[in-house]
């Protein structure tokens, strides 16, 4: 167990732990973003247009083919979701063969054993994994979209790369290792420290959270501080360095067979070649990682949709109540568009996000964090229609459905093993939080002075008249005119009217959250309800235009599934027009402030008198160290999970 009194030293004051985020935050947009844009009022069509539509299976790599067909057989013969959620273990056999295939180094590079995948090819499988197995997504994705791979491949030396890539490939796990008990969504304030030794190496102290394959990894990439100078650096630790202390091994709702681990460091010596890019910049090399790295879950969340989309489509056809199928009754004729044109659209953003990735020559970081925030809010929508339309039989387990000869289709592991993705890697508050701040990034370069209190009235008059006026002078105005009618985007036909809508609100929302400068001042930023909704009307209108242009491109191609596609695309539009209409309105006409004011009463316990006649929570159990509290014994060596160290 590490040194909790060598941790106390480093304290962290929340005005600190906001700087360092600030300064972790990439500023620089070398290049171009299609929300960034949005946010200031441009609609950047040509950002999206032509659409990249991904290879058919007939125009991918015969490599990539091969991998592919080789993958789903691995997964149809081989891998048994409802045993591995049963008995919470991944079964050596599947892991083995997963290494054999290479699946372990899909993303990284040839030259250093590895697959060379692109993002769409590697994002394929992973959407081929989100409609079969979440444990097995979770294993392959926390290795290689966020594991050591990543960011070695991003920022790390070439002899870093040459001494961990390898072995990465090979199939030795890797895990992420940001998470602690006191700093979840808030990661600036991690307390595991690195300090210098007079050597040159650095002595790693402090304890890890829910470090997804942690009981299993071999090498970990790790966020920790300097006590002294208290900035935070990435490196690289094998897992069998002494000092190194699987604690506890979580468990969870549902992602049964997750090897997730606490993990202690007591003294660990890290080589200083170990550490990733630059001291310093371990929180940016994290939040980096993430960007590009996040892209998994909503290309997972695409094809749990459509397996879900499935069940229920044959489901409603199949039941009949009342004397006709389910899904001829309009409630659950209304869930079953509902989830066609949102599996659609998710497909549309994932699939865009993805090309852009490949493609270099865009800054997908919000695109990423829009793509991970919709697809987990409509994946987990889905999944629960998918509940209700199955009804009792999606509540129960596909062990029981079997047992009573019924087709056993698992609705609740899917929504069990779903759940936890509105949560990790950048939970849905902070997905909002991280694209509001970019919202107003340009507002707070061009104005920022006028609610700086480090400014003196002086500096902030100078500011007025040399950045603010001309720049609002020319910008404001030209926010109100522009042209999104006839025949601006006639060649989309009759999909054209949401494109339009799509160009008239872009402007509208940049001139809303300008207003909302205006009303609200330096107060904007505690004002999440209004900065959410922007960030969702943002995120409606990069899904409506992805969903217009990829039906479109569809339909250029020539694909059989054009007109089927422009279907979807309309009937999502159209129900996207009104949810933007409605959270445009509700930016001003709402309760926002009342339900603050009560939310704080019921904080200060003055509703506690709502909470009579139930059962008291259990006490949390007292810390006894060296045991953490709520720790079960570790499991006994021949019970431990394949590889645990
Ligand atoms: C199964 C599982 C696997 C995981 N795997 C990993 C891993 O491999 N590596 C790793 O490092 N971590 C991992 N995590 C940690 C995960 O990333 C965190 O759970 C997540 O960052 C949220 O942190 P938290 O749970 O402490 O929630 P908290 O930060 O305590 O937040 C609680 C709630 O408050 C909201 N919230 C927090 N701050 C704000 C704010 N400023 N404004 C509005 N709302 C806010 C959050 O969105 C959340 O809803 C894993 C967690 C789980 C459960």
């Amino acid at each position: 167990m590490a040194d909790r009194e060598r941790l106390g030293k480093v304290k962290v004051s929340e005005a600190e732990a906001m700087e360092v985020a600030e300064a972790s935050r990439e500023k620089e947009w070398a290049r171009p973003s299609f929300l960034r844009e949005m946010f200031l009022g441009e609609f950047r069509l040509d950002l999206l247009h032509p659409y990249p539509l991904p290879p058919t299976d007939e125009e991918e790599r015969p490599e990539f083919r091969a991998f592919y067909n080789a993958f789903r057989e691995l997964l149809r013969d081989e891998v048994d979701p409802v045993e591995i959620d049963h008995t919470g273990e991944y079964p050596e056999h599947v892991v083995d063969g997963l290494r054999k295939l290479g699946a372990f180094g899909m993303k990284i590079p040839k030259e250093y054993g590895g697959l060379g995948f692109t993002q769409i090819e590697y994002q394929k499988i992973m959407g081929l994994l989100g409609s079969y197995d979440g444990n097995l997504s979770a294993l392959l994705s926390a290795h290689q979209s966020i594991g050591v791979p990543q960011p070695l491949k991003l920022f790390g030396s070439d002899a870093l790369k040459k001494k961990y890539l390898p072995r990465c490939a090979a199939g030795d796990i890797s895990a992420f290792a940001l998470t602690e008990a006191q700093v979840g969504s808030d990661p600036a304030r991690l307390l595991t420290s690195a300090e210098r030794t007079d050597d040159g190496d650095y002595l790693l102290n402090g304890e890890k959270l829910w470090c997804t394959n942690g009981t299993i990894a071999k090498l970990l990439v790790v966020m920790a501080r300097d006590p002294e100078s208290k900035k935070i650096s990435a490196f690289v630790v094998e897992t069998d360095w002494p000092g190194v202390r699987v604690e506890h091994r979580c468990h969870f709702m549902g992602l049964r067979a997750l090897a997730n681990a606490v993990i202690s460091f007591e003294d660990v010596r890290v080589p200083a070649e170990n550490l990733i890019g630059e001291e310093g910049k371990g929180l940016k090399i994290a939040l980096t990682t993430l960007n590009d790295g996040r892209l998994s879950i909503p290309n997972g969340s695409v094809g749990l949709a459509k397996a879900a989309l499935e069940v229920c489509r044959k489901w409603s056809a199949e039941r009949v109540q009342w004397g006709k199928p389910i899904g001829k009754h309009e409630a659950i004729a209304h869930k079953l568009a509902d989830m066609a044109a949102y599996t659609y659209a998710m497909e549309a953003i994932a699939d865009l996000t993805t090309a852009m990735s490949d493609s270099h020559s865009f800054d997908i970081r919000l695109e990423a964090a829009a793509c991970k925030e919709w697809n987990t809010f409509r994946g987990w929508q889905i999944v629960d229609e998918a509940m209700q339309i199955r009804g009792g039989r999606g509540y129960e387990t596909e062990r029981s459905l079997e047992a009573r000869g019924e087709q056993p289709i698992g609705v609740e592991r899917m929504m069990r093993d779903y759940r936890i993705n509105k949560i990790f890697e950048g939970s849905t508050e902070i997905m909002h939080l991280f694209m509001a701040r970019e919202a107003v990034d340009k507002h707070l370069e061009i104005a920022g002075s006028i609610i700086d209190p480090k400014k003196s009235g002086q500096e902030k008059m100078v500011d007025f008249f040399q950045k603010m006026l001309p720049f609002y002078a020319a910008w404001y105005p030209t926010r109100w005119v522009g042209w999104g009618r006839y025949p601006r985007f006639a060649e989309f036909g009759a999909l054209a009217g949401h494109l339009g809508f799509c160009e008239r609100s872009t402007r509208k929302l940049a001139r809303e959250i300008f207003h909302g400068m205006v009303v609200h001042g330096p107060k904007l930023q505690n004002k999440q309800a209004f900065l959410f909704r922007v960030v969702d009307v943002a995120n409606e209108l990069f899904a409506m235009a992805a969903s217009v242009t990829r039906a479109h491109a569809l339909a250029e191609a020539r694909r059989p599934e054009a007109a089927k596609a422009a279907e979807l695309a309309d009937l999502f539009c159209r129900m996207g027009r009104r949810r933007v209409r409605q959270l445009l309105r509700d930016l001003w006409s709402n309760d926002d402030s009342r339900k603050y004011r009560v939310a704080q009463r019921v904080l200060e316990g003055k509703h506690s008198w709502l909470e009579t006649n139930i059962m008291p929570q259990p006490p949390a159990r007292a810390m006894k160290p060296p045991a953490m509290a709520g720790v079960e014994p570790e499991p006994a060596p021949q019970e431990r999970p394949v590889g645990t160290h």
